[in-house]
C-alpha cells in the first residue's frame, strides 16, 4: 500500500512545480501579457478570421501535459485574435468591457493563496474587504446603515438576487404569481426578465409602461397602470427602473417613480449595471436623484470601474431582507454560527463557494484611490457629447436623443433607398475594417447605429478615429 501511496504521490507532485517551475511558466505568462498590453492600441477592436479559433480543436485534453510556450501560442492564435477584442478602447459597441491591470493582480492573489470570503469565520479579513466595499458602494447611492449587499459575477447574477429578494421580502405566494404585477419599459434589460422567469415569476403580468421622447418611463403612466391593477384585484409588486439603459442610456425618472413605490407599497428595484456608477461624476449625478430610495440597486464594477468582465454587484436598502432571502443553516456549517461579528457573503447570495471577488476591485481602488475612476467617467461623458456634436457635422448622419450618460443613437440617412438596410450595411463594414467596433440597434423600426463610450481605454483620439471611420465608408 505504502508504495502505491508513493508512486501516484510521484505523480500528483506535477500540481506542485517548484520554484524554478514556477518562475518559467510565470515569466512565459508574464511575457505574453506584457507584448498583448504593449501593442493593445494597435491590436484591432474587431478581427475577422475566417477559421475563428478553430484550432483550438487541434488540442484535446490528453493525459499528458504540453508545455506553456505551446499552450500561449494556442492562446495568441486562437483566443486572443479572432472576433472582439474588449481589452481595446476601440471597443464602443454593446456596453464596452474593461480590463485594470492592478486587479488581475488581485486575481493572482486572491488565487494563489485561494482565500475563502464566504463566511465571516473561515476568513474574516476577506469578509471585511467585502463589506467595506459594499458599505463604499451603498454610501455612493445614499444608502441607510442597514443597507449591504453581495458582490456577485455580474450583473444578470445581481438582477437574479434581487428579484429573488424581493418576491420573497413581499411574501408572494405561488398561487398568487397570475395576479403578480411586475412594471418596466421595453427598454428594460433582457437580463431582468430572464431573472423573472428563473424566480419562478413567469405567470406574472409584465407591464411595460410607455416612455417619453427620450425612452424614460413615463411616471404618470406608471401610477395610473399600478391605481388600474389595484381596483382589478391584481398585486402590483415591483416596478424595475433603469438608471441608464443599454439601449441608449436612459435614466428613468428615479424621484418620481420612488414617490409612487412608496404611496403603493411597491418594491423600487433600480438596474444601474450600465450607468450605476456614473454617480461618481459630478457632471450627471444629479440625474441620479430618487436612487436612494430604492429598495434595491444593481451595479457593475466590470462595465462603470472597468474592472475585468467578473464582477457584479446587488445592493439592498435593508440588507436584512437579502438575508432572510438567501440565509440558511446545514449541520456542516455548524462551527461559523457562533462567529457573526460580520454578515457572510454565503448568506447573501445561492453561491457558497465562491472565488475572493473584492480583491479584484479593493486592490485598485487602494492602489490609484478614486480620483482617477471619477475622472474617466466624467472623460466618457464628454466623449459621447462631443461626438453627438461632431457627427451630425459629418454629411448624411442625423442623431437619436441627447445622451443622458455616454450612449447614444445615430445614423445615416442616404439620399436614396433603404435607410435601415444602408446602416446595417455600415455597421459590417465598420466591423470588416476593425479599429473601432460599433453595433447597432432598432427603434420603433428604425435602424440606429449605437456609440458606447466606457472602455478605460477609449480617448479623444479614439473617437476621432470613429469619426474618421464613419466619413470615409460614407463618402459617396
Ligand atoms: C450589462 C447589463 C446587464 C447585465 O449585466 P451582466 O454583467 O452582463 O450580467 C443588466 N442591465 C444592464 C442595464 C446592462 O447594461
Amino acid at each position: 500500500m505504502l508504495e502505491k501511496i508513493k508512486a501516484l504521490e510521484k505523480i500528483a507532485l506535477q500540481l506542485e512545480p517548484a520554484s524554478l517551475e514556477r518562475k518559467k511558466m510565470r515569466e512565459a505568462v508574464v511575457h505574453y501579457s506584457e507584448g498583448f498590453l504593449d501593442k493593445i492600441d494597435t491590436l484591432k477592436a474587431y478581427n475577422t478570421t475566417t477559421d475563428k479559433g478553430k484550432q483550438i480543436l487541434d488540442a484535446p485534453i490528453q493525459e499528458q501535459g504540453i508545455d506553456i510556450e505551446t499552450i500561449l501560442n494556442l492562446i495568441e492564435h486562437n483566443i486572443d485574435r479572432p472576433g472582439l477584442n474588449p481589452a481595446s478602447g476601440g471597443h464602443l459597441a454593446y456596453i464596452p468591457g474593461g480590463g485594470i491591470y492592478p486587479s488581475s493582480l488581485g486575481d493572482f492573489l486572491a488565487d494563489v493563496t485561494n482565500r475563502y470570503a464566504g463566511v465571516f469565520y473561515a476568513n474574516p479579513g476577506a469578509v471585511r474587504v467585502e463589506n467595506l466595499l459594499l458599505r463604499w458602494m451603498c454610501d455612493l447611492f445614499g444608502f441607510p446603515p442597514e443597507a449591504g449587499g453581495n458582490l456577485t459575477s455580474g450583473g444578470s447574477m445581481a438582477n437574479l438576487i434581487a428579484i429573488v429578494a424581493a418576491r420573497d421580502f413581499k411574501q408572494l405566494k405561488s398561487r398568487d404569481f397570475e395576479k403578480v404585477v411586475i412594471y418596466s419599459t421595453a427598454q428594460v434589460h433582457h437580463c431582468t426578465l430572464k431573472a423573472i422567469k428563473i424566480s419562478g415569476l413567469y405567470e406574472a403580468i409584465q407591464r411595460d409602461i410607455p416612455m417619453d421622447e427620450h425612452f424614460r418611463m413615463d411616471a404618470k403612466a406608471l401610477e395610473k397602470a399600478i391605481l388600474e391593477d389595484q381596483q382589478n384585484g391584481l398585486i402590483p409588486f415591483m416596478v424595475m427602473a433603469s438608471a441608464g439603459t443599454t439601449d441608449t442610456g436612459a435614466i428613468d425618472p428615479l424621484d418620481a417613480v420612488a414617490d409612487i413605490c412608496q404611496a403603493q407599497d411597491l418594491w423600487f428595484h433600480v438596474d444601474g449595471a450600465y450607468g450605476g456608477f456614473f454617480v461618481l461624476s459630478e457632471e450627471v449625478k444629479a440625474k441620479f436623484k430618487g436612487i436612494e430610495r430604492a429598495d434595491s440597486i444593481v451595479i457593475d464594477p466590470h462595465k462603470g470601474l472597468f474592472l475585468p468582465y467578473g464582477s457584479g454587484a446587488l445592493l439592498v436598502r435593508n440588507v436584512k431582507g437579502l438575508y432572510h432571502s438567501q440565509h440558511m443553516e446545514a449541520n456542516y456549517l455548524q462551527d461559523s454560527f457562533d462567529d457573526i461579528e460580520e454578515l457572510s457573503p454565503a448568506d447573501l447570495s445561492p453561491e457558497l463557494t465562491k472565488p475572493f471577488r473584492g480583491l479584484r476591485l479593493w486592490l485598485p481602488l487602494q492602489l490609484f484611490g478614486v480620483a482617477p475612476f471619477r475622472a474617466a467617467l466624467s472623460e466618457k461623458i464628454w466623449l459621447c457629447r462631443y461626438f453627438y456634436e461632431a457627427i451630425q457635422k459629418i454629411d448624411g448622419f442625423e442623431v437619436g436623443t441627447y445622451p443622458d450618460l455616454s450612449v447614444m443613437t445615430y445614423r445615416y440617412v442616404p439620399k436614396t433607398g433603404d435607410a435601415n438596410a444602408y446602416n446595417l450595411d455600415l455597421n459590417n463594414r465598420v466591423k470588416e475594417e476593425g479599429s473601432v467596433f460599433i453595433s447597432s440597434t432598432t427603434i420603433n423600426g428604425l435602424v440606429y447605429l449605437r456609440l458606447a463610450v466606457l472602455s478605460f481605454r477609449t480617448h479623444l483620439h479614439t473617437i476621432n478615429r470613429l469619426l474618421e471611420v464613419l466619413t470615409s465608408l460614407t463618402k459617396a
